[in-house]
Order: structure tokens, then C-alpha cells, then sequence
């Protein structure tokens, strides 16, 4: 969803007639788009916002604005460490960036615009400066009412809100007529889409209507939350044939006392059922699922129960973290907080089994055909293509450029550490 939104700070700027750089001693106008899901995250982006101090120092004129979660929930503070940010924009009010730029042109300097409230979702979607033409994010709901002990997004994206679906339908065809094959729906939990909306249809409803618009081949979605995800979705998934065989779907942890302990409100075995459901109606799955290492009150049987799940599921990717405080959740307050360098061993455990899990999963899928998207020249070797699989896999392979932009049979020849080679079929 950051980076969507990027792509929506890039279009309102081109709007305006700025262009983008690859210098940036030569910018204008320098935006950080920030995150704060872990303390790394608001590091990476304050050491950031340090170094553009010298820039500034030497050209007055740039404008530095901070945008996104860490500007939401830390701004103010933000401004008192580093009080040469012209502005500071909140999750909320994206859309306001052109006059903010202005004023701050104009010198009247708005440093600060966070918006406190969870405001609706605009019904007219924002200009997006995208570099894939033909696969495209469509936001359907933003925000989360899940409170999970750890997590900093209900602070930051606000109460959920859903798009109404006509709008989200008119977006999608609109992008369809544009030349966009693939469409990934966004939201912090796409499942519970609609719950607010009167005289609307939920999540499977909304991916019956999308499958039917033409143009549009493909339709993924992140991020499912697994209490969230029903047996009638799953149906829905298994039956619709434009919606792709990949699921993200995150665990956190494997131990029933941890997982109450994060309030996430499924068990193992509910979570085990699910994923066996998937895998009953939808053979082919391509499971991918989020760890969260070093929980305060994790102990070694609590972390042993996450790994043996690893094991059963056999998810071709994770991403893994290792727990850490963030502002205003419950486990900041939580007393039994884990060693530093227990997480750290526990985490290479989990990345060792993982990595041997995955090798095992991608010799599987030697030789076996796929259909993929092709997106471009490959950023590793000019010479060749880059393509997607439904179940989400890069694929390299050589062929001709006329191809960019179609979908076409590839058979898998060789598996890398986060690629595959490929050669056409058809
Ligand atoms: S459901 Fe996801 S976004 Fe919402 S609080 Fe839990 S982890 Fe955060």
C-alpha cells in the first residue's frame, strides 16, 4: 500500500508538470514515503531525512517533505529533530500534497499536515505514475479495526474503510481500457471488504464482478487476514478463473498462547484447516505468509510450534521479523520481552528452515508449464525477458520483445534463489 501510495505522490507531482530524477542532488522536491510496521523502518527513513539535511544546507530552495506512516504518527516530533522538512504529510491526505507544495513555494511553509480522523476514501482515484503498464494496484479498502497487539497500522491508516464497489468497478474497467492485464486489489484486510458498507456485497462478491470485466486476466490480492478468510471466498477463489493461485496469508506465529497473546483470533488448527482447504479446491496454491520471531513471552516450545508449522504448510516464501516495540500497541506494554540475541538465533533458524523448504518447492516446479505475464527486459541480464506466474514466481527467459505485455506458456528449465529461467512453448 506505500508503495501505491508513491505511485499516487509521483502522479499528483507529474500533474503538476515536476518530472522524476534519478539524481537526487539534481531534485526539486525530495518526498519521503515512510513506513513504521517495525522500529528499522522509521530508523532507515530518520537516517534518511538526516543525510538530505547537507542538500539542503547547500541548496535552501529544495523542498523535503515526509510522507506516510511515520509522518502520521510521529510528524510533530519529527519537525523538532529535523525543522529543515518543509512538510510533513499524514496517511489521510495524500491529495493535498499540490497545495501544500504550493504554499511551501510560496513560502507561507505548512510544515505540518496530518489529518487526525479516518477520513472516507475518495471516490476519485488519485493520477499514479506506474512503471508496469500492465499491471496496476487498485486500492478497495484501507485501514484495520483488528488491533493486533503489535501493530502500529490502526494507529496510522485509521478505522477500516471500504471503497463502494461501482467505484472500485469503473477504476478496474478504466485501467482495463488503459492496457492493465493484471490488477492486485490492496488493502490492510481485504477479506472483511464491505463490512461497513450498506447495501453491499462482501469481498467474494466484489471478485465475481471484477472477473468479469475483459480485458483484465489476472486478479490477486494482499493482505488476507486468516480469521477473516471463509470457506465461500475459498470457493470463490477455486471457481473464478482470473483470480490467481497465491494467497499471502499471515501466520505470525504458530503457538496458540502467542497467537492470543497478539490478539490475532485463530488458533493453529483453524489456521492448519484453512490452508488445507486451499489446498484441497485450489491443487496448485502458491502459499506465502508473514513470522513474527521473538513475540514478548515467546519461548523456545512456543517458537518450535511455529516452526513445525513451517514444516506441514510448506509455504514457498515467508517474510520474517524479528518483534520490536512500536508506538501506542499493547506489546509495547508487555513485560516479558525477549533477549536480543535469543530473537536473532531463533530468527536464523527460521530463515535456514525456510530456505531449505523453498529449494524443495522450486525443484518441483521444474519442467512444469506456466502461464506467464511478461513485464519487461530483465533488470539481471538485458538480453532476456521477465515474466510473472500466477502463482506469483519471476521467471527470466529469452524471447522477443513484441511479447512484453502478453500473457504466454513457458516451461520452467532451471530454479534460482528467488528466480526461475524459462523458454517459450506458445
Ligand atoms: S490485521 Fe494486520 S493491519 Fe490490522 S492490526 Fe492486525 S497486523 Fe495490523
Amino acid at each position: 500500500m506505500n508503495e501505491h501510495d508513491s505511485e499516487k505522490l509521483g502522479g499528483l507531482l507529474e500533474a503538476e508538470g515536476y518530472r522524476a530524477t534519478a539524481m537526487v542532488e539534481q531534485a526539486d522536491v525530495i518526498l519521503l514515503n515512510t513506513c513504521c510496521i517495525r522500529a528499522k523502518a522509521d530508523q532507515k527513513a530518520l537516517s534518511l531525512l538526516g543525510r538530505l539535511k547537507l542538500l539542503k544546507t547547500k541548496r535552501p530552495e529544495l523542498i523535503i517533505g515526509l510522507c506516510g506512516c511515520l509522518a502520521q504518527s510521529q510528524g510533530a516530533e519529527i519537525l523538532k529533530r529535523a525543522p529543515y522538512t518543509d512538510l510533513v504529510l499524514g496517511t489521510h491526505n495524500l491529495h493535498r500534497l499540490p497545495q501544500l507544495l504550493k504554499q511551501v513555494l510560496a513560502r507561507k511553509k505548512p510544515k505540518l499536515e496530518l489529518v487526525e480522523y479516518s477520513a472516507p476514501l475518495t471516490a476519485k482515484p488519485l493520477p499514479v505514475s506506474r512503471n508496469n503498464p500492465y499491471s496496476a494496484w487498485v486500492t478497495i479498502m484501507e485501514g484495520c479495526d483488528n488491533y493486533c497487539a503489535y501493530c502500529v497500522v490502526p494507529y496510522v491508516r485509521g478505522r477500516e474503510r471500504s471503497r463502494p464497489m461501482r467505484d472500485i468497478l469503473t477504476e478496474v474497467r478504466q485501467l482495463a481500457d488503459g492496457g492493465v492485464k493484471e490488477i492486485t486489489l490492496l488493502g490492510q484486510n481485504v477479506n472483511s471488504y464491505g463490512k461497513a458498507l450498506d447495501n453491499e456485497f462482501g469481498f467474494p462478491k466484489l471478485l465475481e464482478q471484477l472477473n468479469q470485466i475483459s480485458g483484465i486476466a489476472r486478479i490477486r490480492f494482499v493482505t488476507s487476514h486468516p480469521k477473516d478468510l471463509s470457506a465461500s471466498l475459498i470457493k470463490r477463489m477455486a471457481e473464478l478463473p482470473k483470480v490467481c493461485e497465491h494467497l499471502h496469508l499471515p501466520l505470525q506465529s504458530g503457538s496458540d498462547k502467542v497467537l492470543a497473546a497478539m490478539n490475532r483470533a485463530y488458533t493453529q488448527a483453524e489456521y492448519l484447516e484453512k490452508i488445507q482447504l486451499l489446498k484441497e479446491q485450489i491443487p496448485r496454491i502458491s502459499l506465502t505468509t508473514d513470522i513474527i520471531v521473538g513475540f514478548p513471552g515467546e519461548t523456545e516450545q512456543d517458537f518450535e510450534q511455529t516452526l513445525t508449522i513451517l514444516k506441514t504448510v510448506q509455504f514457498d516464501n515467508l517474510f520474517s521479523f524479528i518483534y520490536s516495540d512500536r508506538p501506542h500497541t499493547a506489546a509495547s506494554e508487555f513485560k516479558a520481552k525477549i533477549p536480543r540475541t535469543v530473537s536473532r538465533q531463533r530468527f536464523q533458524r527460521l530463515l535456514k528452515l525456510q530456505q531449505e523448504i523453498a529449494a524443495s518447492r522450486r525443484k518441483l516446479m521444474l519442467g512444469q508449464p506456466e502461464e506467464v505475464l511478461v513485464e519487461g527486459p530483465s533488470k539481471t541480464d538485458a538480453a532476456k525477458l521477465t515474466g510473472r506466474t500466477r502463482g506469483n514466481k519471476l521467471i527470466h527467459f529469452t524471447g522477443s520483445s513484441d511479447l512484453i505485455g502478453e500473457l504466454i506458456q513457458l516451461r520452467i528449465i532451471a530454479a534460482g534463489k528467488n528466480s526461475f529461467q524459462g523458454e517459450v512453448i506458445s
